[in-house]
């Protein structure tokens, strides 16, 4: 039933554990997708940026106004000429078929003849399929031709530029732009090989980091789920006894109380242990929520244990136990001098418990290396080293036969633990020497007096 219980549990954490996989997955898809896109395109942008300067200057040159230049660009003069200024003596040559091929110019009379043919040399049976668009005048274009990339702009010269071939034509800048789009496509590759590459690591990081991030909620859902199960097994057994006994009652209309008076007492007896159940449950779910108030106040041991001790001394002398109370410090704490009570009790009530006659509880403090130390021993069954790792588990009782019979729920150290925990101190077990176990609670202490 238990195990059933596990594994479906284990199922929803796996499936809850894919769906915050999934979710990560897609985030840092898109993360990466979107930051992909801003960087190819800034750097395409940067390109044309650059090319598009080049045609600018290039088109500056043309119309004669080479002191507007801002840039020089080793790669893009105009045909015919080697330097920002033109060269008087050219101004009725055509374009030189020198020039480099990286940008070409196309003069075009206002029919659409392209005039230059001869200066374009082998470069003119490329070239020959740009028709003159008028509608294109002052706009950049891209274009391909015969798998060649080439940026274009179109523009008109005035009839009084200074070179007279150029004058109240056409010219189309024609740049070829094979190295930047190779340059682009091979950043696009690099792009998307780096990043899918960081996508699978920064997926395997959040793998890991989702199961370690979830292990202490899974394991709290765990406990919480596992609490609930057996606060109703525990809250069960005896509503099962007050039913059994309430409807043998019922059977026997005519008995007097005094016939009935054991099924009567064994259910007052499971009504109080429902009672004191109910109380512990109540106690570890507010402590759970946070919402159990605790008043702290600076106090010393003598004015906080008195209290809970006295009542044992009777008790434990009652059943022939012996009880040795050794405290002596003198520190100031700052306890819920309330939730100690409610500690030492749990202790002492237990030492009594699970020690048998003739045994001996003792109580004692010390002070040791700025800490306050409360121990509880006994030298009653001892307690394994095994159990000493689970004993503060909830509901976790050694022997369930033996703790039966002393009325024990597994809770006790459970809360215990709880209200060590939130004065910051510690609580441990460790054996006492030749039988017994001893309980160590170490508090912070205040300041010395
Ligand atoms: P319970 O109400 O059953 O005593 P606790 O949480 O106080 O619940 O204790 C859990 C279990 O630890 C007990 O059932 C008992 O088996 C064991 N235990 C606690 N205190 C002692 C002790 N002083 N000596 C031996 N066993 C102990």
């Amino acid at each position: 039933m238990k195990k059933k219980r596990k594994t479906r549990l284990s199922r929803i954490i796996r499936k809850q554990q894919r769906q915050q996989f999934l979710l990560v997955m897609a985030t840092f898809a898109i993360l990466f997708i979107t930051l992909g896109m801003i960087v190819y395109n800034s750097f395409e942008n940067d390109t044309y940026e650059g090319i598009d300067h080049g045609i600018n200057n290039q088109v500056k040159l043309i119309q004669g106004d080479n002191k507007k230049l801002t840039k020089p660009q080793d790669n893009i003069r105009a045909p015919g000429q080697d330097g920002p200024s033109p060269d008087p003596a050219d101004q009725h040559k055509e374009p030189s078929p020198h020039s480099p091929f990286q940008t070409s110019l196309l003069v075009y009379n206002s029919k659409g003849k392209l005039l230059n043919k001869s200066s374009l040399g082998n470069r003119y049976t490329l070239l020959k399929h740009l028709p003159l668009r008028k509608s294109q005048l002052n706009k950049k274009q891209t274009i391909v031709i015969s798998g060649m990339n080439f940026r274009t702009k179109l523009i008109k010269v005035s009839k009084d530029n200074n070179n007279q071939f150029y004058a109240g034509n056409y010219v189309m800048v024609v740049q070829n732009i094979d190295n930047q789009i190779t340059s682009l496509e091979n950043f696009e590759r690099i792009l998307i090989i780096s990043f899918g590459a960081f996508w699978l690591i920064s997926l395997i990081l959040s793998y890991f980091l989702t199961h370690i991030t979830m292990r202490p909620i899974i394991r709290s859902w765990k406990q919480q789920s596992e609490f609930v199960n057996d606060a109703a097994h525990e809250l069960r057994t005896p509503l099962a006894i007050i039913q059994g006994k309430m409807e043998y009652l019922l059977t026997k209309p005519n008995d007097t109380i005094l016939d009935e008076a054991e099924s009567i007492s064994v259910s007052l007896d499971e009504v109080s242990r429902l009672n004191s159940l109910t109380n512990s449950l109540l106690e570890l779910a507010r402590a759970d929520a946070a919402s159990s108030k605790f008043e702290f106040k600076i106090t010393q041991p003598d004015f906080f244990l008195p209290d809970p001790i006295k009542p044992f001394t009777d008790i434990v002398e009652s059943q022939s136990k012996h009880f040795e109370i050794d405290i002596s410090q003198k520190v100031n704490l700052n306890v819920d001098r309330d939730k100690i009570k409610q500690l030492i009790i749990i202790l002492l009530d237990n030492a009594t418990k699970y020690t048998p006659k003739d045994g001996t509880i003792r109580i004692s403090d010390r002070v040791d290396n700025g800490k306050y130390y409360l121990t509880v021993s006994d030298t009653g069954v001892g307690i394994s080293d095994e159990d000493k790792t689970k004993i503060f588990d909830r509901f976790y009782r050694v022997d369930k036969s033996r703790t039966k019979a002393t009325g024990g729920h597994g809770l006790g150290l459970s809360i215990a633990q709880q209200i060590v925990h939130t004065h910051h101190g510690k609580i441990y077990i460790e054996d006492n020497k030749p039988t017994g176990s001893k309980f160590i609670v170490e508090l912070p202490i205040k300041h010395k007096i």
